[in-house]
C-alpha cells in the first residue's frame, strides 16, 4: 500500500490514480512526458514566433526605398505596355466597317 504524493491518501496496489485528488499515484514515469510535452509545445511556439518575426523583417525590408523604386518602375512599365498594344487592335475593325457602310446606302 502506498500513499498519494499530493494528498497523502491511501492508494492500493492495483490503483494507478488517487481516488481523492485524481493524481497519478504510481505512474511516476508518465509524469516526465506530461511536463515534457508542454515544454516541447512552448519550444515549437517560440520557433514559430521566430519564423513569424523573420517574415515580418522580410516585409519591413520590402518597404525599403530601393525596393519601392523598383516596384514603381515595374508598375510604370506595365500600363505603358497595355496602352501600346490596345490602339492597333480596334483601328482595323473601325476602318473596315466605315468603308463598307457608305457604298451600300446610295
Ligand atoms: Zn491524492
Amino acid at each position: 500500500m502506498t500513499r498519494c504524493p499530493r494528498c497523502q491518501a491511501e492508494v492500493r496496489a492495483n490503483q494507478d490514480w488517487c481516488l481523492e485528488c485524481g493524481a497519478a499515484a504510481r505512474t511516476r514515469l508518465a509524469r516526465a512526458p506530461a511536463w515534457r510535452l508542454p515544454v516541447v509545445a512552448v519550444a515549437a511556439i517560440v520557433a514559430f514566433a521566430g519564423i513569424a518575426a523573420a517574415f515580418a523583417f522580410v516585409r519591413l525590408a520590402n518597404t525599403d526605398p530601393d525596393v519601392r523604386a523598383a516596384q514603381s518602375a515595374t508598375a510604370a512599365t506595365q500600363p505603358a505596355a497595355t496602352t501600346a498594344t490596345a490602339p492597333p487592335q480596334p483601328s482595323p475593325f473601325t476602318t473596315t466597317t466605315t468603308t463598307t457602310a457608305p457604298p451600300s446606302s446610295p
